[in-house]
């Protein structure tokens, strides 16, 4: 009896789908290449911003601590680097490392010359051991700058 019912509603529902269908095949066609926007560009799009997305958030937190902000070190007339004082640098790769860097990605360890007196220290030491200035951080250095001219910033200048 239900079934039968069902039987009665599902061919009611093929016969309106059949005439509902049946004379639009030529808008149907019409609208193919719609649908295949739809269905083939659209997951190609998502997909891609999906990716670049994954890419996104990735990135900055594995490139921001060295990449983008390391430099290759400024050639003196006579060749040799010159290295910014109170910047972490590697004398091995002649690479300016940003401030609070204190070792390579290959895990060398970096050095910095002290802005106020030039003595060469390893970047993690926080203080210098000739004349006791301390920093390690950006905005530190640029307060303590007026104070002495560093000795690699002039010769820069
Ligand atoms: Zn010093």
């Amino acid at each position: 009896m239900i079934s039968q019912s069902i039987d009665k509603i599902w061919s009611s529902i093929l016969q309106f789908s059949a005439t509902f269908v049946t004379p639009d095949w030529g808008a149907l066609i019409g609208l193919l290449p719609i649908l295949l926007v739809i269905g083939v560009v659209g997951p190609i799009v998502s997909l891609l911003a999906l990716s670049w997305l994954r890419y996104g958030a990735k990135r900055p937190r594995r490139g921001a601590k060295f990449a983008p902000e390391t430099r290759a070190a400024a050639l003196s007339a006579d060749g040799n680097p010159v290295y910014p004082a109170g910047e972490p640098y590697s004398p091995r790769e002649r690479v300016v490392y940003p401030s609070g860097a204190t070792r390579s990605p290959s895990g060398e360890e970096l050095v910095l010359a002290c802005p106020k007196c030039g003595l060469v220290r390893a970047a993690v030491i926080a203080s210098c051991g000739n004349c006791g200035l301390s920093f390690t951080l950006k905005p530190t250095t640029r307060s303590l700058r007026p104070v002495g001219p560093p000795p690699g910033g002039a010769a820069a200048a």
